[in-house]
């Protein structure tokens, strides 16, 4: 699955840079509607849409742009800082934590200055050396739904493996992988897949590959010798859940190459929502059926003070057996991060 894009907007100074000019190439030859702005104003890519049209409409547009920020964000507890290399995503999964982070227009939004964004990781590596600093690449987006225009996860790749003390994790659901398989990595980079039972990918992850297809893009990886890891999320508990989650488990022995065993990964995060999100959700997605019942949850007040609704205990308690049991079962020298 391809993201093509309806419509791009170039920041005028986007194009002084070899790959906003490229891009800009790209598009005229293709005939995409282009339209140049100049640098600091904003994107008017939706106006008068409806929240629904709009989000829609924003997702199927593309922004070139240069990252301007180059102190990063933290990003614990999985990473010490965020890599931004692109913001916002195709895909139109309706529980989507981008849902509430990139406001009412989420464009797809890449950066072309990956030098610049790549000397201050580098920075960041200095500050903290000898101590390893961990950056994650997917804390604003999916970078893999751009690579095909961008290159950028590729030349992350290549410089996390000439820094010993920096290491680069990614969560992906796309499949445009090749681009990284022949890139030296020194396995300082983990792609990790984020998976889900085919009913779940149906209902609430339009817009994104199916699961055979993101796990043939995990062996591709994996036997292409980097780390690789997956991230099932968010485990719904949807009638029936136990049997489609044991089945997604044993499902993906064989997909990664054995040498790629003593070191897989597993994060389980079940579905959580807040309020806001919930409120976002029934405005973009009117049909949308995504349990969020409060009723049927436990509020939860999370690290930075919103009160989340997550499953009661002894669902989430039945969510970490069925989890714990299956990977120990079939992936035996697999880590398991979490189960949340
Ligand atoms: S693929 Fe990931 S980042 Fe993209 S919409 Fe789905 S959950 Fe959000």
């Amino acid at each position: 699955m391809r993201f093509v894009p309806h419509q791009v907007y170039f920041q005028e100074d986007a194009l002084s840079y070899p790959l906003g000019r490229e891009l800009f190439a790209r598009f005229s030859r293709q005939g995409t509607g282009m339209v140049v702005v100049p640098k600091g104003s904003p994107i008017r890519a939706c106006e008068g849409l409806s929240p629904e049209q709009a989000y829609l409409s924003a997702k199927r547009t593309l922004v070139v742009a240069v990252r301007r920020a180059l102190r990063f964000q933290t990003c614990k507890p999985s990473a010490h800082y965020q890599l931004p290399l692109v913001s916002g995503c195709p895909g139109l999964c309706e529980y989507c934590y981008l849902q509430t982070t990139l406001g009412p227009r989420p464009y797809v939004r890449v950066y072309v200055n990956t030098d610049e964004i790549l000397e201050a990781a580098d920075r960041h590596i200095r500050e903290r050396a000898p101590e390893t600093t961990v950056f994650e690449g997917a804390a604003t987006s999916d970078p893999m739904s751009v690579e095909e225009y961008t290159g950028s996860v590729a030349r992350a790749v290549a410089f996390f493996a000439s820094r010993p003390h920096g290491r680069f994790r990614l969560a992906t659901k796309y499949c445009a992988v090749e681009g990284i398989l022949d890139v030296v990595h020194r396995r300082r980079t983990r792609v990790r897949f984020s998976i889900n039972t085919d009913r779940a990918i149906a209902q609430f992850e339009r817009g994104t590959p199916a699961l055979e297809e993101r796990l043939a893009a995990a062996r591709k990886v994996a036997g292409a010798g980097y780390p690789v890891g997956f991230l099932v999320a968010p485990v719904i508990a949807y009638p029936g859940w136990q049997g489609e989650y044991r089945s997604l488990v044993r499902g993906l022995v064989g997909s990664v190459q054995e040498r790629a065993e003593p070191d897989l990964t597993f994060e389980v995060i079940s579905h959580r929502f807040t309020r806001r999100a919930k409120s976002l959700i029934c405005g973009r997605h009117p049909d949308s059926a995504l349990p969020m019942n409060e009723g049927e949850r436990c509020p939860v007040r999370g690290r930075f003070g919103y009160v989340k609704f997550v499953y009661p205990k002894a669902v989430i308690d039945s969510m970490k057996s069925l989890f714990e049991e299956e990977i120990r079962r079939c992936f035996p020298a697999a880590a398991i991060e979490y189960v949340i």
